[in-house]
């Protein structure tokens, strides 16, 4: 599929800080456009139909994906999400980088369509770290919380198949480098070349 947005995925386990780290960049980085998912888990206090996801039942997941409406999608804790495939290509078309905050499942995905999707891994600063946040989330239950650093380490072990890497030690340096990351992808070739036509035509005119 030819476009001209640049796309972004960036993945990482809960309790790394990935939502606070995305929305910081789409305050400061106006360019970029975030997708929204749907999903078939209820939603939690404060959250919106619409804005974090949308919320639809299984039976209407279901149908979705049998449309082929997902670009990918995955079933990550016993929910299902899914990336819509039509405002993707509308948003990338249009000239829009778009990042979709997805699991490593859907990143595997969506890495076999866009070859050129910069993907990017939010680690936490060390593991005794991400228990601590883990455990700080709320009176849950030992086991819990144990199946919850299962599942951390179980999304850590694909850290490898992405491009980039980022700790999340110090919200600020962690908001730079993601920063850093999405401003190098916009200095490729194929992106300036999309963004500056005529001029990228003249140079590369053979003799
Ligand atoms: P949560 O329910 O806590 O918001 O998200 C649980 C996990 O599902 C997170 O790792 C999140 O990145 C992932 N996720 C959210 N939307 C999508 C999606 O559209 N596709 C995939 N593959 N994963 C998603």
């Amino acid at each position: 599929m030819a476009t001209t947005g640049n796309l972004f995925v960036v993945s990482a386990p809960s309790g790394a800080g990935k939502t606070t780290l995305v929305n910081m960049l789409l305050e400061r980085d106006p360019q970029v456009r975030l997708s929204v998912s749907c999903t078939t888990r209820a939603p939690r206090a404060g959250e919106q139909n619409g804005r974090e996801y949308n919320f639809v039942d299984i039976a209407a997941f279901a149908a979705m994906r049998e449309r082929g409406d997902f670009l990918e999608w995955a079933e990550v804790h016993g929910n299902f999400y899914g990336t819509s495939r039509e405002w993707l290509a509308g948003q990338l078309n249009a000239g829009h980088d778009v990042l979709l905050e997805i699991d490593w499942q859907g990143a595997r995905q969506v890495r076999r369509i866009f070859p050129d999707a910069v993907t990017i891994f939010i680690l936490p600063p060390s593991l005794a770290e991400l228990e601590r946040r883990l455990r700080g989330r709320g009176q849950d239950a030992d086991d819990v919380i144990q199946s919850r650093i299962a599942a951390a380490l179980g999304e850590m072990r694909h850290v490898g198949e992405f491009d980039f890497a980022i700790m999340n030690n110090d919200l600020q340096v962690a908001l730079a480098d993601l920063a850093a990351v999405a401003r190098s992808a916009r200095l490729r070739m194929a992106s300036q070349r999309a963004c500056q036509p005529e001029l990228f035509r003249f140079l590369e005119l053979k003799d």
